[in-house]
This record gives C-alpha cells, structure tokens and sequence, in this order.
C-alpha cells in the first residue's frame, strides 16, 4: 500500500509499504477514506520536536472503514465507518477511566511515564505507524473507534479526529466563564476552532491574534476581532482595545515553532536548552489580565524548559496544559456537528490525494495563501481540488 514515510528531518517520501495485520484481539485495521496534514506533522519534519524514527508513517488525523477486527473488539463490526482519534488510550487504566486519556498508563510500549502515545509520532510516543496512508492498525480499538453517524461527512468528521478536539480541550482548560474576554494566539485549524469552541462556552469576546491575513479573515468571520502582529504591537492593542485591562483568558495555539516561523520545513530548526520561551506563550502572559487564565495547548518538546514564570506568578495566573484527550471530547463534538451548531467542514481548505502529499507538504509548510488544513483522500488518484473559500 502506498504511505508518507518519514526518512529524516526534511525528507519525507511517498512509499510502497507493507500493510498492516492485526497483532492483537484489540486492534482493528482500518481502510482510511480520508487522513490530513497537521501542523504538528510540520514539527516532526523540521526536527523541532525531536526522536522520529526513520520509516515511521506520519499522520495522526483519520476516517475510514472497519477491514477486520481482533475477537475482543465488541462494539464495532467489519463495514462500519468510523473517526480515529489521534491519541492512543487503553481505555482501562485508571488514566483513562477518568478521562485522561493522553497520559494512560498502557498505551505506550516505552512505559508509563513516557508520555502520549498518538499515532505516526516519535519514537517516544511509540511508536505507532500513522494515519497518512492507504490503511492503519489501531490498537485498542474497543476505544480507540468511535463509529460514525451516516450524517456526518468526511469532510466534518477528519476536523474532529485531531483539530477540534484539541481547541475545544484549549477552550475548557481557559477556564471560559459567560462573557469572558478570551486572546486566541495562532489562526491556524486549532486557533480557528478555539474560537468557535470559546463563544460555545459563552465568552463575550474573542481577539485572534496571527500575522497572516488569510487566517485573520477567517477568524474575523468567525466572529473574532483580529490583530495582525506583523502590523501592529499586539500587547499594546489588547491593553488599549481592552481598556488596560487585559483578557481573561489567554490560549497558546502556536507552540514552539513560533521561534521558527521563518524556517522552511526543509531546514533543521531544532530548539536548544536556554533558548526563549515562544512568542505565543510571552504574549499570552502578558495580554492576560492579573487573576487570569493561560491556556497551552500549541506543542513543546517534552526537554522544553524556558517559561516566563516571574510574570505569571506575579499576576496570580492559572495555567493549564497539556495533550488533549481525543477520545473523551469527540463523541460531544459529533453531537453539536448533528445539531447543526457548528460545521467542522468549513475548516478544510484543500482536498489533495494521499498520492500528492508531497508537494501538499511543501505548499501547507510555505503557509501558501489559503491553504489552512489539507485532508489527504488516501483511495484518491484524481486531481486536486481547491474548496471554495467559506470561513
Ligand atoms: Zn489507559
């Protein structure tokens, strides 16, 4: 079957690899309908989060159909469609039963203390083949499927495998009370529906703060007021639009690259120990107001180790982080999906063939314009297709 194959940083390639058999009676393979290009798969190819092992799969977003199922498996039956959480959880552990499903005890075959296991990952998430790719094992797949709704698209469901899930984990980790002023850091598919997930919750207003006009536009349509901090000092414009007072609540949905926006993914940008904290997590510091909140959820490598720290303690800040737990949200955002509340669809700016990855790659790296989330058809071989721009 043909995959996204990491060779090293800056060489992924478009292989012909085995295909995946079960190897317990709790996994499932999948036939993937649908897979996507995340900006964390960016990460791993620039070498900014370090440890990936060459011949590893990438992709940790995907939808498909049930190809054949280990006997322990009850829940799901051979046919059935199905959205993949990126997280990998047993489903058993203590961890899991309450929910944390990104620190279970069993998931990652490098021990308990580890970290997350999440699919097509370094080696210290696994590692587990990934998602990009013609199909996929999935370990645990008693929990790790959550079969679909015949209403719910590809399109829809392939935004709730990864993206939504983890703004909608931002927004709750915000601490978002009934008109709440709330600074989204970042634009990007996270950033987009963090916005989205804040007015869920009820904030008043939401600032999205990014230096791209393609994603402010967005974010504008969405209902948020934009800043472009190419064009103007953000601290500055958040203290005055704001009256001094700051926001209640910051959402870091940048990361680490935020130091490397300005590389090309083909150039090594490997953080160093001393180095500054991110852009994102200094602004969202400083935008908040004293009391307030910081919410993390854009990724740092586990080494990672530079916070501003004096300032938050100073201002008697929250804060709260980590890697979302996939499995626990997906099954509400289906729901509000149903419901008509909101249409994850709308983020998916390009349709391109598993078999066009490459150059899909290289364009979603360059931040070409209006290119916010690429799904990857992996049973496609026709032509690209650019989606009308909705926001
Ligand atoms: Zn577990």
């Amino acid at each position: 079957m043909k995959a996204i194959v990491f060779h090293g940083i800056g060489d992924i390639r478009l292989d012909e690899v085995p295909e995946p058999t079960l190897q317990a009676p709790t996994d499932a393979i999948v036939k993937l309908t649908a897979s996507a290009i995340c900006g964390t798969d960016l990460h791993f190819i620039r070498g900014s989060a370090p440890d990936m092992q060459p011949g590893t799969i990438l992709g940790h977003e995907g939808v498909g159909i049930v190809e054949a199922l280990g006997s322990d498996v009850r829940n799901i039956k051979v046919g059935d469609r199905v959205l993949i959480p990126s997280t990998i959880a047993c489903g058993n552990c203590a961890y899991c039963r309450a929910g944390y499903f990104a620190q279970c005890d069993v998931a990652n075959p490098n021990g308990k203390t580890a970290g997350t296991s999440f699919f097509g990952g370094p080696k210290t998430t696994g590692p587990f083949h990934g998602l990009q790719a013609e199909k996929a094992r999935i370990p645990f797949a008693n929990i790790g499927l959550i079969k679909l709704p015949d209403a719910i698209s590809d399109d829809q469901a392939i935004a709730m495998s990864d993206i939504w899930p983890t703004a909608w984990f931002g927004a709750e980790m915000a601490e978002i009370k009934d008109g709440d002023t709330v600074a989204v850091f970042g634009c990007g598919p996270v950033g987009l529906f963090a916005i989205v997930s804040a007015k869920l919750m009820g904030a008043g207003r939401v600032f999205a703060i990014d230096g791209l006009e393609d994603r402010l536009a967005r974010a504008q349509a969405l209902g948020a007021e934009c800043i472009n901090f190419e064009q103007e000092d953000p601290l500055e414009t958040i203290a005055r639009l704001t009256g001094d007072i700051g926001v209640d609540c910051a959402i870091d949905a940048v990361g680490i690259d935020a130091n490397h926006a300005h590389h090309g993914a083909h150039e090594p940008a490997q953080w160093q120990p001393g180095d500054e904290p991110s852009q994102a997590l200094q602004w969202a510091v400083q935008a908040v107001a004293k009391a307030g909140t910081v919410s993390i959820i854009g990724v740092y490598p586990a080494g990672f180790d530079s916070f501003p720290i004096g300032a938050a303690m100073n201002k008697n800040l929250r804060l709260n982080m980590g890697n979302c737990h996939h499995r626990k949200y997906i099954p509400k955002l289906i729901e509000m999906t149903l419901a008509g509340r909101v249409d994850p669809a709308k983020v998916i700016t390009q349709d391109e063939p598993l078999t066009d990855a490459i150059s899909a790659f290289k364009a979603f790296d360059k931040h070409q314009h209006g290119w916010i989330k690429v799904k990857l058809e992996p049973g496609a071989d026709g032509a690209t297709t650019a989606k009308p721009a909705t926001a």
